[in-house]
C-alpha cells in the first residue's frame, strides 16, 4: 500500500518526535552517569495510618520494641525524608492530594464524607499512562468513586475488612478468603508477573493496615503480647491553653471502643466482646473457626486483666499497651509485605530500574496527648513517613531534611520519568533534594495545611495553618482561636505561646506567610475565613 505524500510526512514527523523523545530520555538518564535508556518503573507502597513512631528507620523508642526491618531496607538502600507532611491529615483527602498534586480545595476532595473523588480530573496515573506507562492500583482506594487512569484496578470496598475482604475490579466484586495484607501482596506480585512487559509500570499497592481497628494476622496475634511499649511523656496531657485539643474525642482511655478497638471481653473466659458498634465488620467477616482462634489467642491476657482490681490510671495504661501491641502486630504484616515485594523485585531483576516508595496517607498518634487517630496539624498526624529508593540515582543512606509534602509526589515522579509537569499542579518536584542529598537554597520555607471535617468523627475542630522550620501557626477558624508553637523549644506542642509576650513579630511574620501561601495556592475566600 503506497503512502500519500502528506501521510508520509506525518509519519516522518511522528518518527522524528519519537526519536526526540527517546533522545530526551537518553540525555536525561545519561545526566546521572548511567547507561540507562529505559524510564523507571515506580512501585508506590502506601499503608494507612502508619506513624513514623512505628517505623524503626525513624528511630523512635516505640519502634525499638517493634522494629520494621524490611521497610527500613528502603531507607538503607535509598532515602528517608525527615520533614515530609500531608496537606490534610485524613485518608481520602490525602489520597486525592497524592493523585492530583493539588491541595484539597483544588482537587475537591476535602472530607472523607465527600460525595466521591472527581475521577474526570487530571491525575498522576492518567499522565503517566498517556506517556506510555502501564498503571495499576491494588488495595485500599477509599475515594468512593471508581478509580480512573488505571489499566488495572482491584480495590477494597470502602475501608475494607481485615479478614476475608471484598475486592472490586472493573469486572466484578469478589470476596477473597485470607488476611487483607497478604491478599494485597499476592495480587500485587501476580500483577507484576502478568503485566505487559514492554512498558514501564506505575503500580500503587495500598494497604488497609494498620488502620483502626488493628486486627493482626493470626500468626501475629501473640507477637507482642508481652511487649511493654514506652508510654509517651504527654499521655496524661491536660490540654491546658489548647482549646481544640480539649474538645476532641480521640482519647485512648476515654474514646476507644473497648470491644471493637481494644478486643476487651465481658469477663473471665468470655467469648463476647465489650462494645462493638459495627458487629457486621471485624468479627462478622471472620469464619467461625477464625473467631474461635481469635478469642483463644487473647484469652490469657484478657483473663489476666480481670484477675486483679485496677485503678482508673492502671486501666488507661493497660489500654495503651493493648493498643500498641495490636497496632504494631498489624504493622508487622505490612513490613513482611514490603519484604516480599523487595525480594520479588530483586529476584526478577526489576530492582535495578524500579523506584520503590513507602509512605502512608498521614501520620497517627500512638498515645501522644493521650490520643489515637489523626486530623490535627500537630506533628504526629501532620507528619507523613516517606522512604524512597532508586538504585544508581539515590545514594544509600540519604537523609532529606527540606520541607516536602504529599502534593509533591506527583510532580516528582513526572520529573524523574522525564515527563513535563502540568502548570496547574501545586506541588514541587523534590527530585534534586533526594538525588543530590541536599536542599537547594531556593527550596520552600513553609507549608500550608487545612483540615475541614467538622462537625465530624472525633470532633476535631476545622483549622488551617502554616509551618516553618521552627514555628507553627494554627487557626481554628470556626472558633476564632489561634495557636502558636516553637517546635525547637516545645517539640511536643504542649505550650501554645500565641499572644504571649515576645511573640508579636513571629506571629506577624507567620500570618503574612499564611496569606502568601493562601494566595499562592489560590485559596478562595470561602476557605480562608
Ligand atoms: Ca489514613
Amino acid at each position: 500500500m503506497s503512502l500519500t505524500r502528506e501521510s508520509g510526512l506525518t509519519k516522518l514527523k511522528a518518527m522524528k518526535a519519537v526519536f526526540i523523545t527517546f533522545m530526551n530520555v537518553a540525555i536525561a538518564t545519561c545526566a546521572f552517569g548511567q547507561v540507562e535508556q529505559k524510564q523507571p518503573n515506580i512501585i508506590f507502597i502506601m499503608s494507612d495510618d502508619h506513624a513514623e513512631q512505628a517505623i524503626s528507620a525513624y528511630g523512635h523508642p516505640i519502634s525499638k520494641v517493634a522494629p520494621t526491618p524490611n521497610i527500613d531496607r528502603i531507607a538503607k538502600d535509598g532515602a528517608i525524608f525527615m520533614n515530609n507532611y500531608c496537606s490534610n491529615s485524613i485518608c481520602g483527602p490525602s489520597r486525592a492530594a497524592i493523585l492530583t498534586g493539588k491541595h484539597s480545595h483544588k482537587n475537591g476532595f476535602m472530607k472523607n464524607g465527600n460525595k466521591g473523588f472527581d475521577g474526570t480530573q487530571q491525575t498522576l496515573p492518567k499522565i503517566l499512562r498517556a506517556n506510555g506507562y502501564q498503571t495499576a492500583v491494588i488495595g485500599k482506594w477509599h475515594l468512593l468513586s471508581r478509580p480512573t487512569g488505571f489499566d488495572y484496578w482491584s480495590v477494597l470496598n470502602d475501608q475494607g475488612d481485615y479478614y476475608n475482604p471484598y475486592f472490586i475490579t472493573g469486572q466484578d466484586t469478589t470476596r477473597h478468603m485470607g488476611y487483607v495484607t497478604d491478599l494485597i501482596t499476592d495480587f500485587t506480585k501476580q500483577w507484576m508477573k502478568d503485566r505487559d512487559q514492554s512498558k514501564p509500570f506505575f503500580l500503587m499497592m495500598h494497604h488497609k493496615a494498620p488502620h483502626r481497628n488493628w486486627v493482626p494476622a493470626e500468626r501475629h496475634y501473640r507477637l507482642y503480647e508481652d511487649a511493654k511499649f514506652p508510654v509517651p511523656a504527654n499521655y496524661w496531657d491536660d490540654y491546658k491553653g489548647r482549646f481544640a485539643a480539649g474538645k476532641q474525642e480521640m482519647n485512648i482511655y476515654r474514646d476507644m471502643y473497648e470491644g471493637h478497638d481494644l478486643k476487651m471481653v465481658t469477663g473471665v473466659d468470655s467469648d463476647s466482646l465489650l462494645f462493638d458498634p459495627w458487629p457486621h465488620a471485624f468479627m462478622g467477616t471472620m469464619t467461625e473457626p477464625e473467631r474461635e482462634r481469635f478469642f483463644e489467642a487473647y484469652r490469657d491476657r484478657n483473663n489476666d486483666f480481670y484477675s486483679i482490681p485496677r485503678s482508673e490510671r492502671e486501666v488507661a495504661e493497660w489500654k495503651y499497651q493493648r493498643y500498641l501491641q495490636d497496632y504494631t502486630a498489624t504493622v508487622k504484616s505490612v513490613d513482611e509485605s514490603v519484604g516480599e515485594i523487595l525480594d520479588y523485585l530483586k529476584a526478577s531483576g526489576l530492582d535495578k530500574n524500579t523506584i520503590v516508595v513507602y509512605t502512608t496517607d498521614q501520620g497517627f498518634y500512638l498515645g501522644e496527648h493521650g490520643w489515637f487517630d489523626k486530623r490535627f496539624m500537630y506533628e504526629e498526624s501532620f507528619g507523613m513517613p516517606l522512604l524512597m529508593s532508586y538504585p544508581g540515582h539515590i545514594k544509600p543512606g540519604t537523609k532529606v531534611t527540606g520541607l516536602t509534602q504529599n502534593i509533591d509526589f506527583a510532580p516528582t515522579f513526572l520529573d524523574i520519568c522525564g515527563i513535563d509537569i502540568p502548570l496547574d499542579i501545586q506541588g514541587m518536584s523534590f527530585k534534586s533534594l533526594v538525588e543530590d542529598g541536599k536542599t537547594p537554597n531556593n527550596w520552600r520555607q513553609s507549608l500550608y495545611y487545612h483540615y475541614y471535617e467538622f462537625p465530624g468523627f472525633h470532633s476535631v475542630r476545622a483549622h488551617y495553618g502554616v509551618k516553618m522550620e521552627r514555628y507553627k501557626l494554627m487557626y481554628f477558624y470556626k472558633d476564632d482561636r489561634w495557636e502558636l508553637y516553637d517546635l525547637k523549644e516545645d517539640p511536643s506542642e504542649m505550650h501554645n505561646i500565641y499572644a504571649k509576650s515576645g511573640t508579636d513579630k513571629i506571629t506577624r511574620d507567620l500570618k503574612k506567610e499564611l496569606v502568601r501561601l493562601q494566595d499562592q495556592y489560590d485559596v478562595n475566600e470561602e476557605y480562608r475565613k
